[in-house]
């Protein structure tokens, strides 16, 4: 989608800090962590969240999933724990309209969700 900037960071048109890629997804840093570690996951292909999440097929689905399982594995996170957070829509405010799975951690969060 040309105005994503997911897509744009996915295609490399946007810079950004790489930390996990395969065929399904693409795994960055946030520009703002929420945590010592903060890393966004996305599926390649573009839905704008959960709520499109039939779109994708069921390899990308599968894909995308064990893509965060890889990911924070890779952080070092799978020992100690970590928080995946998927915000959709305006209520979860969702900023970025392209699905991506938020991996938090590197420390014992919040037990508050919201
Ligand atoms: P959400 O509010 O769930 O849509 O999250 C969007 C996230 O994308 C926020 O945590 C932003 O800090 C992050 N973000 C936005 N632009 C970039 C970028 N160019 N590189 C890395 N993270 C970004």
């Amino acid at each position: 989608m040309d105005s994503c900037i997911f897509c744009k960071i996915i295609s490399g048109e946007i810079p950004s800090t790489k930390v996990y890629e395969d065929e399904y997804a693409y795994a960055f840093k946030d520009l703002n962590p929420q945590a010592p570690v903060h890393v966004l996951v996305v599926p390649k292909r573009h839905v704008k969240n959960l709520t499109e999440a039939s779109k994708l097929s069921d390899n990308e689905s599968a894909g995308f999933l064990r893509a965060v399982e890889n990911t924070a594995r890779l952080l070092g996170l799978d020992e100690g724990g970590y928080r995946v957070i998927m915000n959709a829509g305006e209520n979860g405010a969702q900023t970025v309209m392209h699905l991506h799975a938020h991996i938090l951690g590197g420390a014992k969060l919040s037990e508050k969700m919201a």
